[in-house]
């Protein structure tokens, strides 16, 4: 990790009683504004001792359902039913929740290929380091939420990392099924060391996040499941009471163990989907057909399954570019 100290700081005490709403301030010396900063919303809530927690969402930041139920939770959570303390970074890239976009006007950043971070770096850069030195060593376990952004949609599923250790395995098998999404997912493929999942690892902070619908819009079904998961999450850990009754059905547990699951555009062109979210596919069931729009007269290429599974993720945009994601799948969870 680069060396130095986050030049982010928080309006508010970590360490203090009750319910503090405020900034971080992120120096950004620009031509509209000299000497001014980047106001990323941050919530405490604490009420003596117990769990440590981080909520996060808008890591990206078009994807919406996690930042809309993180608010609703920062006006609904009375300090008195916390034991503990919650941290909330509702908008973690909060200029590219801002402009509605996956990364960062100001960088193009994308906060969660950006940890460890660089304290000299730019926005996005500042934001991971803050988190990764800052907040994450603060608590012991992260909820991240995610959904599928513009691009993608999801079928509800909270994933994590999945843990070597079979004592934490079972743990993690427990707060999957506790969150309560449709799906509940162990993930053995990842992006690098440059996602939170990474940066969360590094802390020794456990961590678990979601994939709840996306498409670039608000879906209420997957923010119930959000708003729901949260307080079930939050209750399983210690640091409220009272929590809704368990999913049902209770969760479906599945994996993702390879780069095999993910479908991709062979060519350019204009994406027909052939199957829909929730289709139980084999390996070489057609996926998609990409239609050539500059040359109609040809016949569209065909994107096949590589394996067999359930499509729980599929692409939005009918343009595609050869290499974008069609879709993904997940199969039922072995242990
Ligand atoms: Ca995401």
């Amino acid at each position: 990790m680069a060396a130095g100290r986050s030049r982010l700081s928080p309006e508010i005490d970590f360490d203090g009683i009750g319910k503090q709403v405020g900034f971080l301030r992120l120096p950004h010396s620009v031509h509209r504004s000299a000497y001014g900063w980047i106001p990323i919303p941050i919530v405490a809530i604490g009420n003596g001792s117990g769990p440590r927690v981080l909520l996060m969402a808008g890591n990206h930041g078009d994807e919406y359902e996690g930042q809309v139920a993180l608010g609703k939770l920062i006006r609904e959570l009375d300090p008195g039913a916390v034991q503990g303390r919650i941290i909330i970074l509702p908008s973690a890239n909060f200029p590219a929740a801002m402009a509605g976009s996956r990364t960062s006007p100001h960088d193009d950043g994308n906060l969660n290929r950006s940890f460890p971070g660089d304290p000299d770096g730019g926005p996005t850069a500042q934001i991971a380091y803050y988190i990764e030195s800052e907040l994450l060593p603060r608590v012991e376990f992260v909820l991240d939420l995610h959904s599928g952004g513009s691009s993608l949609t999801y079928l509800p599923t909270a994933l994590m990392r999945r843990p070597t250790d079979p004592a934490k395995f079972e743990r993690g098998i427990d707060m999957l099924r506790t969150f309560g999404a449709q799906f509940g997912c162990m993930v053995g493929v990842g992006w690098g060391e440059h996602t939170l999942t990474a940066a969360a690892a590094r802390a020794g902070t456990a961590h678990m996040s979601t994939e709840l619908a996306g498409g670039g819009q608000v879906t209420p079904a997957a923010l119930r499941i959000a708003e729901n998961g949260i307080r079930r999450v939050l209750a399983k850990l210690g640091a409220i009471e009272t929590a809704p009754p368990p999913a049902e059905p209770p969760p479906r547990l599945m994996q993702v163990t390879g780069q095999d699951y993910y479908c991709y555009a062979p060519e350019p062109g204009l994406f027909e989907p052939l199957v829909e979210l929730g289709t139980e596919v084999e390996a070489g069931t057609p996926a998609g057909a990409i239609h050539a729009h500059d040359t109609p007269w040809r016949e569209p290429a065909i994107a096949r399954f590589s394996r067999a599974g359930m499509v729980v993720c599929k692409r939005v945009p009918g343009r595609v570019e050869r290499g974008d994601c069609l879709y993904h799948l997940a199969s039922a969870l072995e242990r």
